[in-house]
């Protein structure tokens, strides 16, 4: 089974009108392999969703950062996820470690947006990983497979879904995952989909890594049988999508 590889730049809470611009008008020229190679999907904030999506090129996709867990109404402050196909919005990012971590999503909370997300049409990027405690106390499989779990708890068909392996560890410091640390846990969760999801899911679903990803250390980890693309944090606000593409050998 042939895994498109999938490059995402997650812009997170960055950004001006003019840096937006100019970072679309970057993706915009960039030479790239088709569609049918690569997909490049871009994540700016909310507010800038609607902008990046009438100036960016149409082989490239746009993410939202979030979505509410279930239909929209007196939940101030959330975005649901029927507002994003109705601005036609196709992707959402779930489950960043930054909002398990400091917004306190549980497990349980990730799962259940991510089978709303999916029940509405939307296309999900679900995102698990251990902290650096969690590495060195041996429990990062345990840990991983349990967050993978609350969403196949939920979820039936994974179609949808694309599995990104953030290290928490290595996410904004600069300290990435070898690529054989990286391998390793990739592996261990298509070996985990296998068991718990099926044949068919496993073979099927793109498990991308994310943390300090750059334009250097993505050759080396784009060459791991398990890793099918990337999920860039701050390299994704500059000059990114040429470097990151599985380069033919
Ligand atoms: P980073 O972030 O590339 O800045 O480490 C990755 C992410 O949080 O998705």
């Amino acid at each position: 089974m042939v895994r498109k590889f999938f490059v995402g730049g997650n812009w997170k809470c960055n950004g001006t009108i003019e840096e937006v611009k100019r970072i679309v008008a970057f993706l915009n020229e960039a030479e790239v392999p088709p569609e049918d190679v690569v997909e490049v999907v871009v994540s700016p904030p909310f507010v800038f969703l609607p902008l990046v999506k009438s100036l960016l090129r149409s082989d490239f996709q746009v993410a939202a950062q979030n979505c509410w867990v279930r239909k929209g109404g007196a939940f101030t402050g959330e975005i649901s996820a029927e507002m994003l196909v109705n601005l036609g919005i196709p992707w959402v990012i779930l489950g960043h470690s930054e909002r398990r971590l400091l917004l306190n999503e549980s497990n349980e909370f990730v799962g259940d947006k991510v089978a709303y997300a999916l029940s509405r049409g939307l296309k999900v990027i679900a995102c698990v990983g251990e902290t650096l405690e969690q590495r060195e106390s041996g429990s990062t499989m345990a840990v991983v497979a349990a967050q993978t779990q609350s969403i196949a708890d939920k979820v039936l068909n994974w179609d949808n879904i694309v599995l990104a392996y953030e290290p928490v560890w290595a996410i904004g410091t600069g300290k990435v995952a070898t690529p054989a640390q990286a391998q390793e846990v990739h592996s261990e969760l298509r070996k985990w989909l296998h068991d718990n999801a099926g044949v068919e899911v496993a073979s099927s679903t793109r498990i991308i890594y994310g943390g300090s990803v750059n334009g250097t250390n993505c050759r080396e980890l784009a060459k791991q049988l398990d890793i099918d693309g990337f999920l860039v944090g701050g390299a994704s606000l500059k000059i990114f999508v040429i470097y990151l593409i599985k380069q033919p050998e």
